[in-house]
């Protein structure tokens, strides 16, 4: 195989064909050459930025940063790639242009320029930062998605878990008490037989926003039943669980909710490091107790002991 060489020597319009901007500055920053791209893309006529300052080619904001930042690294480097600059077409237009500059000989103060439009490229950047805040909004609302419950927006039971786990650690950390309420409404069933599904849908939504006007901002608040409901609340000895379930109550007993009045009973169990190890314990706890407050005849609080069984 052999490959064949032609040598060529550059005129003026070679350098008119090159898909870039071909400048040359002297050390008073005039412009002494310039190829075609100007003309072409920029609307300058032909040779009228021969002997122009590089102002008339630079924005202002691009000639401070090319003074500030360029020029000094211009003497140390003797090149400076792909900056970002805008430049000024005939009518004032600004365009992005990506430049490379070099110094060939200190002393002559020439710098030789290449500039590339970088439209495209800004446009295609814009398009990134657009497609990761849109990729960004989907992730958070998948989060929030995959830890609330649908029809109340509460945490749901996967959340409660996560949730209690990391309090449990932290009570246990800070020896604080940790309360569980596991709330279920009374006869659930026949509001629902009375006002249809739906209706007993919105009772759901209705009792969620007062369970969650009444707790405090750390306490969790989740649906992890059909129409059952846990109040997860931290720094909560059984005393102040016991009147924060007495407070629920009465709230509850003075809300008409989708034209009903509802009553719920409550199962009250406080992390002990004796007894109750795990969520699982202590919510097996605070599920016996509500059945007790069942058995008791409901629209009640109860509070588990170990007597209870
Ligand atoms: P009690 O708890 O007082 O013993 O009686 P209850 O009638 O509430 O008891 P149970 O737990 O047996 O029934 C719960 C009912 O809640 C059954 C079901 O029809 C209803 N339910 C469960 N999930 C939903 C829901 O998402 N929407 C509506 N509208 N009803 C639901
Ligand atoms: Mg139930
Ligand atoms: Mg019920």
């Amino acid at each position: 195989m052999s490959i064949i060489c032609e040598t060529i020597t550059l005129t003026d319009f070679d350098y008119n064909r090159f898909p870039a901007g071909l400048l040359i500055t002297d050390k008073n920053k005039h412009i002494v050459f310039a190829n075609d791209y100007f003309s072409d893309e920029l609307d300058w006529q032909d040779g009228s930025l021969i002997g122009k300052k590089l102002e008339t080619l630079l924005t202002k904001s691009s000639m401070i940063f090319y003074e500030s930042y360029v020029v000094p690294l211009l003497v140390v480097e003797k090149r400076f790639q792909e900056i970002q600059l805008s430049v000024l077409t005939a009518s004032g237009e600004r365009v992005p242009v990506l430049v490379n500059t070099r110094v060939i000989q200190q002393q002559s103060g020439f710098v030789y320029w290449s500039f590339f439009s970088a439209s495209n490229r800004i446009t295609l950047y814009q398009e990134l930062i657009e497609t990761r805040k849109d990729l960004y909004a989907q992730t958070e609302t998948l989060k929030k998605l995959a830890i609330t419950d649908e029809l109340t927006g509460l945490f749901n039971r996967r959340e409660l878990q996560t949730r209690a786990n990391h309090n449990i650690a932290r009570s246990k950390r800070f020896v604080s008490p940790l309360a569980l309420l596991i709330i279920d409404v009374d006869h659930f069933k026949k509001v629902n037989d009375k006002l249809g599904h739906d209706k007993g849908d919105l009772v759901l939504v209705e009792l969620s926003k007062t369970l969650t006007s009444l707790s405090r901002e750390l306490d969790t608040v989740a649906r992890f039943g059909g129409e059952e409901f846990a109040i997860l609340a931290p720094d909560t000895s059984t005393e102040q669980a016991f009147i924060f379930s007495q407070r629920i109550h009465e709230i509850i007993s003075t809300k008409v909710m989708a034209e009903q009045v509802i009553t719920v009973s409550i199962g009250i169990a406080t992390l002990d490091d004796t007894q109750n190890k795990t969520f699982h314990e202590l919510f097996v706890a605070a599920d016996t107790a509500l059945y007790q407050a069942k058995n008791a005849g409901r629209n009640q609080s109860v509070i588990y002991t170990k007597n209870i069984n």
